[in-house]
């Protein structure tokens, strides 16, 4: 048995890196790249994908079925929960640990209230809570250019909501392609130093491997690491198809894209 909970893995110590699943061969190579680099790993599956997957519980039981024969040691994560129907997802039988629960699109007050509300039901159900916190007001999320989080307000909304880790906006912003995001390390540091419980980066991708060490230093302890395996995935069936034009059996050119993830998680788990 090789399942964990993410709050575990949070707590280790050295933080953990929670990688995106869209499709089953994503998560084949998110943990064999974590066995290659003989560290844990966490699966996240988000609303999204959720969505895209008749419902997600097809796509979580699959994982949970890899999680509990694989030698990779890695807990699973629902990620960026809007709809409170999802929620209804977030069950140990499903082998999920942990939610993101993301109000931050909400006015302060309102991501407040029902991230609390969530909390509690969540932690009824014995699992591990992030919410998500930008700027006041929250327009246009957490993630978008120039949104900063507020370590005074960080650390009312923990307490005030009860959660178990936050995401913070410190200069990453989701979907990059490239890897050209700075980040406010100094102000990591002001928020680790202001939030009793454990920071979230997300939008990792686009930041360079020397600044993800720095953020973790600073005290981030879980890095979200979702694009950068869908450039890896994507470039390598591109590459296959694109060299046999005649190539049909999705097998062939699925195997090479679960073999390209497995190596940016190997790699990403290696250097951090
Ligand atoms: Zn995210």
């Amino acid at each position: 048995m090789t399942a964990a909970s993410t709050g575990d893995l949070v707590a280790s110590g050295e933080g953990v890196v929670a990688f995106n699943v869209i499709t089953l061969e994503h998560a084949e190579g998110i943990l064999l790249g974590a066995v290659r680099a003989g560290r844990p790993v966490v699966l996240q599956v988000s609303e999204n994908a959720i969505r895209y997957h008749s419902g997600g519980a097809p796509l979580l039981s699959a994982c949970a079925a890899l999680v509990a024969t694989h030698d990779a040691t890695a807990s699973m994560h629902l990620d960026h929960v809007v709809d409170q129907a999802l929620l209804d997802l977030a069950v140990p039988v499903l082998g999920v640990s942990s939610v993101m629960y993301d109000g931050s699109e909400l006015p302060y007050a309102e991501n407040v209230e029902r991230t609390q509300q969530l909390t509690r039901m969540l932690h009824d159900r014995g699992l591990w809570v992030e919410a998500e916190l930008g700027a006041i007001g929250g327009k246009g999320g957490a993630h978008a250019p120039g949104v900063r989080t507020d370590p005074g307000e960080a650390a009312d909304f923990v307490a005030a909501t009860g959660v178990d880790a936050l995401a913070v906006a410190v200069g990453s912003t989701h979907a990059m392609t490239e890897q050209t995001a700075t980040l406010d390390c100094d102000l990591i540091t002001r928020l680790a130093a202001a939030v009793p419980v454990p920071l979230v980066l997300h939008g990792s991708s686009g930041v360079p491997v020397a600044q993800l060490k720095e953020a973790r230093a600073a005290g981030i302890r879980k890095v979200n690491v979702g694009t950068a395996l869908n450039v890896a995935f994507t470039t390598e069936v591109r590459a296959s198809l694109d060299a046999d034009t005649k190539l049909t059996d999705p097998r062939k050119y699925l195997s090479r894209a679960r073999d390209a993830v497995a190596d940016v998680v190997e790699e990403l788990l290696t250097a951090l």
